[in-house]
């Protein structure tokens, strides 16, 4: 299974670590460090099975390939997975003797915040290893320089649909009001935009309309809802045989991780000309301020290059439409292209 797998997707490497006297059992998937070293978060989720395990690094550290490069950075690809319930393994000297893991990596992977780890975990972790970013005195929370990359995503979607970069009376529906949801909301409405928001969380519903004038719909009628952007800013897979033949909107463009149930959504979407702009690309705030933090940037840094998705968006949805392929073909080709460059140009180095 592993070496198969391995082959299948390309990786350069993969490295299990386990330690008895803590229980941990941790995978490190590095996928391609053409660019540099891999920086992916820590996920600790208690799989069923060592192979559910190792499926899920494989395929999200890929994922960080093509996120990283397709943002500019000068980054890899790597995740890694901790086996277990993290309520009842998660201990300092587990997430020490995992810090010894990274070390281990030699710089192949940087480490951060991802599913059930958080930035105090990071800090046990940065006690045995340099290779740590999302750190406590780092950038800070990331979510509203997603949110800027995210509305700049849209503004650029929304010019090439309409061939104006103004929100002015853009009717957006925002599902998900969470850290980039609201952030998100905040911003469009600011802009013009005719927003419309939907949460499982009252509260957050409630929170939203205190600031600003929005309209709600119940959240299993949010992809009926008539608008001309759908922003999926809660849960993965919303975008799916079910939801795709109800959606009533031009451009589907959110920060919500996987929004595609499948890679095939994205031809279903195009076949209802639906344009989908890849979560991926506009969604890369996130991973731009950590990345920054680890080099040593400021969040003024990580903002203007939040901002800059727009540019690259547009070089993408331009070359879709040049060569009628969809905007998520042309975004992995440009991600491909920066690698294929850089292979060519010089060895990566982690000096
Ligand atoms: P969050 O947990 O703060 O917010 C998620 C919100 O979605 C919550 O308000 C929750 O009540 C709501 N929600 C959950 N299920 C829903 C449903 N079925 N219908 C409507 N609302 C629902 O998360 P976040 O940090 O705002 O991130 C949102 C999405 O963006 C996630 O998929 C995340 O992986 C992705 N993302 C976040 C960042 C970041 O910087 N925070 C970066 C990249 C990607």
């Amino acid at each position: 299974m592993v070496f198969d797998a391995v082959s299948e997707g390309g990786h350069e490497q993969v490295s299990y670590f386990a330690d008895p006297e803590t229980g941990l059992q941790a995978i490190i998937a590095v996928h391609d460090t053409t660019l540099g070293p891999g920086l992916g978060g820590t996920r600790i989720l208690d799989y069923e099975t060592e192979d559910d395990a190792l499926s899920d690094v494989l395929r999200l550290s890929k994922a960080m390939t093509m996120k990283a490069a397709a943002a500019d950075l000068d980054l890899g690809g790597a995740k890694a997975v901790i086996v277990g319930d993290h309520e009842s393994i998660k201990t300092d000297a587990l997430l020490r003797a995992y810090g010894r893991a990274v070390e281990a990596m030699g710089g192949r992977y940087i480490t951060s915040v991802d599913v059930n780890s958080s930035v105090p975990d990071m800090e046990v972790i940065a006690t045995e290893t340099e290779y740590v970013a999302g750190r406590a005195d780092g950038l800070g929370d990331p979510s509203p320089i997603t949110a800027t990359g995210v509305r700049r995503g849209i503004e650029t979607a929304v010019e090439f649909e309409y061939g104006t970069d103004s929100l002015e009376d853009v009717s957006v529906v925002v599902q998900g009001l969470g850290k980039v949801g609201s952030a998100l909301t905040g911003q469009l409405v600011e802009r013009g935009a005719s927003v419309t928001v939907s949460d499982i969380s009252q509260e957050n519903l409630a929170s939203i309309r205190e600031s600003y004038d929005v309209d709600v719909v119940d959240p299993d009628a949010v992809y009926d809802e008539s608008c001309d952007v759908f922003a999926p800013c809660a849960i993965g897979g919303v975008v799916n045989d079910e939801t795709i033949p109800r959606l009533a909107c031009d451009i589907v463009a959110g920060a919500a991780n996987n929004i595609l149930a499948e890679r095939r959504h994205a031809d279903a979407l195009a076949d209802r000309d639906i344009r989908y702009v890849p979560d991926y690309v506009i969604n890369a705030g996130g991973l731009i301020t950590v990345a920054e933090e680890y080099h040593g940037g400021t969040r003024e840094d990580a903002m203007a290059k939040a901002r800059a998705i727009g540019d690259r968006l547009e070089t993408m949805l331009e070359r879709a439409d040049g060569s009628e392929m969809t905007v998520l073909d042309a975004a992995e080709a440009y991600a491909r292209e920066r690698i294929e460059a850089a292979d060519r140009a010089t060895p990566a180095s982690f000096d």
